[in-house]
């Protein structure tokens, strides 16, 4: 079991007095024991440049990475203890499936006779559901079961920590879904601490005890799956969680008799001071609503805000649909439940209730509300 600590690291590469690469800005980020952390967002964030240096592929240029108490930045890859598993696979070709598995049992010297390191792959086979497939070389083998053996060899030594990298990136949408349920079982079971990389939120929200919410190198948020979706720390993280994407709309906040008014184009509504949980100054602002918290207006009490969308396109999605349209504020996104019997064309009445509206800060892009 270990804890994992980033400390105010920062990775620049290049010059850092020239034109040097902030990949990494003064990041801190701490995994608990056996818990499952997912580094999340958009290409080019420094995600990778992050998992890499906690495996020991690069060096911070300043800052401290912890395994436990014990600083790790000096330590070589080889010496960290940790098994990395990439979109790639990065099977050998010319092994078989025993073969790769046994591969890291038997390079570690740790006095396995062959009986022991054949009984622990066997076990892990099993354990994977591919102990029909030892035998194979990775060229026989689909992309799920190829990312089946990548996933065994790193299983295999029990390390302190493991570190994916998009490990699912290759895979159809399908097999993803069903493999990401598998990694997150598998974690589980042998509870040992992880950090994964990946840009798809759907992914990040399903699979993590923890996400690292990330934007050009420095921390967005860091907190559950659920904190993340609900509590947005600033219009970035609302905008990259979440689907289909939170409606945004410039506005702006006055003083009302009860709380505030926030007026967008072409409609404006009141939120009452019991709607806030702190204090909205009066200013720009940008006015936040997930698809999924419209209703349709005539189902409950109309509090909050209520306009008309007219509907350009409906995507129905199993038992609920996704309509766009145009509302008087602009685009508008929404995820219903009963659409049977309306179509393009048709006007939709909608209503968001004052505990459901985001107001983030203009300026800044905080969340105030
Ligand atoms: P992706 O999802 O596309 O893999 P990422 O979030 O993992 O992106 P990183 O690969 O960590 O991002 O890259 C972060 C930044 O650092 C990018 O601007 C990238 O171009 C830069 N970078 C990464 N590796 C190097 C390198 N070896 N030399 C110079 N710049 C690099």
């Amino acid at each position: 079991m270990t804890h994992l600590t980033v400390d105010g690291v920062t990775k620049i590469f290049g010059d850092p007095d020239k034109d040097g690469v902030v990949a990494v800005d003064d990041l801190d980020i701490d995994v608990e024991d056996g818990e499952f952390l997912v580094l999340l967002g958009p290409s080019g964030c420094g995600k990778t440049t992050t998992l890499r240096m906690i495996g020991g592929l690069e060096t911070p240029t300043s800052g401290e990475i912890r395994f436990d108490d014990v600083v790790v930045n000096d330590i070589k890859a080889r010496n960290r203890d940790v098994a990395m598993v990439f979109q790639d696979f990065a099977l050998y070709p010319h092994m078989t499936v025993r073969e790769n598995l046994g591969f890291g049992l038997k390079r570690e010297d740790n006095g396995m006779s062959t009986a022991d390191v054949n009984e622990r792959v066997e076990e892990v086979a099993t354990m994977l559901e591919i102990e029909q497939l030892l035998n194979n070389k990775p060229a026989q083998l689909s992309g799920g079961q190829k990312q089946r053996v990548a996933l065994g060899r790193a299983i295999i030594r029990e390390p302190r920590l493991f570190l994916f990298d998009e490990p699912l990136a290759n895979l159809d949408a399908k097999l993803r879904k069903t493999m990401r349920t598998e990694i997150d079982e598998l974690q589980s079971e042998v509870g040992i601490t992880s950090a994964y990389v990946t840009h798809n939120q759907e992914e990040a929200m399903t699979i993590a005890d923890k996400i690292a919410v990330l934007n050009d190198g420095a921390l967005q948020q860091l907190g559950r799956p659920e904190e993340v979706f609900n509590e947005p720390a600033n219009l970035f993280v609302a905008q990259f969680v979440g689907s289909p994407d939170m409606n945004i709309y410039d506005g702006v906040v006055e003083e009302a008799a009860d709380g505030v008014r926030v007026e967008l184009d072409g409609v404006s509504f009141e939120l009452p001071s019991d709607a806030l949980d702190a204090e909205v100054p009066p200013g720009g602002v940008n006015v936040g609503f997930r698809p999924q918290d419209f209703y349709q207006t005539g189902k409950r009490r109309a509090d909050g805000l209520t306009f008309d969308v007219d509907i350009r396109v409906i995507e129905p999605v199993g038992t609920k649909a996704i309509v766009h349209g145009d509302g008087p504020m602009g685009d508008v996104t929404a995820e219903i439940g009963e659409f049977h019997g309306l179509s393009a064309g048709d006007t939709l009445s909608l209503s968001i209730a004052p505990e459901h509206v985001y107001l983030f800060e203009a300026e800044t892009e905080a969340l105030r509300k």
